[in-house]
């Protein structure tokens, strides 16, 4: 079985929590910046699956190798679904928790429901193949914890923010994790092992 994949990312984050998804499967991820390919995509799909789509596209186009790439984002019940696809552009860089929490203030428990989602994408010569992975919680009211990344020191799993929790706890339950585990599954079913 291929056990070597290009991941189509630029968020350190990212690749870290991927790797250690995909390590004990066996699966080596190697970075887009290191197989060669500087390249920023255009997000400019209408869902987390499209932008997946887009990012692997992007570098499967220079490198010629098996990519894997994930979209992901936070979905507010209470703001209709938002920031989703459109996390990563929600606030000014290290301030979307300042601001997420500052539009829910007012909203009170039991209408704070929220969850992760992520897709994640295999695009290789037979073409792509997408995932999807998704985590339940609920948005807290002040930042928690110093772990993770991004929205994880408002997002409640249970009575720990994400950002309380080990990596390797997080990688147990999170919208990535769900997502990576079964793209191993689409990743065995065609290269075998
Ligand atoms: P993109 O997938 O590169 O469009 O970025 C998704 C954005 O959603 C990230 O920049 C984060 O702000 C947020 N996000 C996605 N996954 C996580 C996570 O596991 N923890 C915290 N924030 C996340």
């Amino acid at each position: 079985m291929l056990k070597k994949f290009v991941m189509a990312t630029n968020n350190p984050n990212k690749l870290r929590e991927v790797r250690e998804i995909l390590a004990p499967l066996g699966i080596e991820v190697i970075s887009q910046r290191d197989a060669g390919a500087d390249v920023e995509a255009d997000e400019n799909g209408s869902t987390f699956e499209e932008n997946a789509v887009i990012k692997a596209r992007a570098v499967y186009d220079i490198v010629g190798l098996p990519v894997i790439a994930d979209d992901s984002g936070i979905c507010v019940d209470a703001l209709d679904g938002r920031p989703g696809i459109y996390s990563a552009r929600y606030a000014p860089k290290n301030q979307e928790c300042e601001k997420l929490l500052d539009e829910m203030r007012d909203v009170p428990e039991g209408e704070r429901t929220a969850r992760f989602i992520c897709s994640a994408v295999l695009l290789d010569s037979e073409g792509a193949a997408a995932v999807m992975g998704k985590c339940e919680g609920t948005i807290g009211y002040e930042k928690r914890g110093t772990e993770g990344f991004g929205y994880d020191p408002i997002f409640m799993y249970g009575d720990k923010s994400f950002a309380e929790l080990s990596s390797d706890e997080k990688n147990k339950v999170s919208h990535r994790a769900e997502a990576f585990r079964k793209l191993y599954i689409l990743i065995k079913e065609r290269y075998g092992g």
